[in-house]
């Protein structure tokens, strides 16, 4: 069995499994200026949330 990369949240540092980050059982991936940094499913939800707080309300 391969060592393959873990897939680590970068807000909460919970692990998780790369197959289960790569059919996407909520994790979500962003690249950040040619960084890879991946999200779990908890705290997607939070950064969503951080996200449309922060947009401006003309924005929609
Ligand atoms: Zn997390």
């Amino acid at each position: 069995m391969t060592d393959e990369e873990a897939v680590t949240c970068g807000l909460c540092g919970q692990r998780g499994e790369p197959a289960a980050a790569a059919a996407g059982l909520g994790w979500l991936r962003e690249s950040d200026a040619g960084r890879t940094r991946w999200l779990c499913p908890r705290c997607v939800r939070d950064h969503v949330r951080d996200i449309e707080g922060k947009l401006p309300s003309e924005y929609w």
